[in-house]
């Protein structure tokens, strides 16, 4: 007798224990019905190749990679995507059935799906996008923006360099501000993003000041604990239309999940109910 055997999946990281996918993933496995499990896992750097290429001989499909492995992974993986080069991260992989490792970054596609839904209104060829932060995430946001057809990016970054950095692999539609004149960028833009861990529980506020931001414009934070930080409790005060991060973090699960358990998710309250329990 032949036995069938139930796709696993999971989450890679160190540490995991504060990861909301587990949740997630299983709250969906639940409402469609689907033979599946998902496991967060903690792994340290030195044991992620070994891990991931042990993985599949158990019977996993895939995993999601957290901090801090997302760069990393790309050195591991047989086939990285055009995105997640691009990015320079991945945060989902597959393994596929001809034994290879596929690495992929959905951080982008959850983004903007996010930004659809929470600001329907919003026209990406409407005007620039101001991007406060230049770390792994913003690089995501930044090429999901351009992709989606934004004329023009004003990106600051405490850290220069980073910034520098980012504009030249994303070429001229990329314009840096300094950081001490981050504000000014604000009066300009249609939409702007928090890409920064500033106004993260444990981290610090951000002192960027916010009276640029136009009423009727668009703010959302990636900063997800807590789901409104005062970059978003500010902006709702001047009239923008605002967008928390937990949104990204449900859509951008959406294309891993379609893959490895073979439906596609839905996002609503009761995803987002799960993620928060
Ligand atoms: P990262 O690569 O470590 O980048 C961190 C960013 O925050 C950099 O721009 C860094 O500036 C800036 N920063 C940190 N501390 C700062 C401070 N004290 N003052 C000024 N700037 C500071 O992290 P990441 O992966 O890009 O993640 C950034 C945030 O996005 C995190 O809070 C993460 O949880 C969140 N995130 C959310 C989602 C979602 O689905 N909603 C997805 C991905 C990430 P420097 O370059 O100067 O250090």
């Amino acid at each position: 007798m032949t036995e069938t055997k139930i796709p696993l999946a999971g989450v890679i990281g160190a540490p995991v224990a504060h990861s909301k996918s587990p949740q997630l993933q299983r709250h969906w496995l639940k409402t469609l019905g689907l033979k599946g499990h998902y496991v967060p896992m903690h792994v340290e750097p030195d044991d992620l190749e070994n891990v991931l290429r042990t993985l599949p001989q158990m019977g996993f499909v895939g995993v999601n990679i957290t901090i801090p492995h997302k760069e990393a992974v790309l050195q591991i993986a047989d086939l990285v995507t055009d995105r997640a080069t691009l990015i320079g991260a991945a945060n989902t992989i597959i393994f596929r059935k001809d034994g290879k490792i596929q690495a992929d970054n959905t951080d982008g596609y959850g983004f903007l799906e996010n930004l659809k839904t929470g600001a329907p209104n919003w026209v990406p060829q409407s005007g620039p996008a101001a991007v406060i932060g230049a770390g792994g995430a913003s690089r995501a946001v930044v090429a999901s923006l351009l992709d989606a057809g934004v004329p023009e990016i004003m990106l600051t970054n405490r850290t220069r360099v980073r910034s520098e950095r980012l504009a030249s692999d994303f070429g001229s539609r990329v314009q840096i501000y300094d950081w001490v004149q981050a504000g000014n960028m604000l009066d300009d833009a249609v939409l702007t993003v928090n890409t920064s861990s500033l106004g993260m529980i444990g981290k610090p506020e951000m002192r960027i000041p916010l009276d640029g931001l136009r009423h009727g414009t668009v703010a959302t934070d990636l900063v997800y604990t807590p789901l409104k930080t005062r970059f978003l409790a500010t902006a709702e005060e001047q009239g923008c239309v605002v967008v928390d991060g937990l949104g990204m973090l449900l859509h951008q699960a959406v294309p891993g999940f379609e893959r490895w358990f073979g439906q596609r998710p839905t996002v609503d309250s009761a995803a987002r109910a799960a993620a928060l329990r």
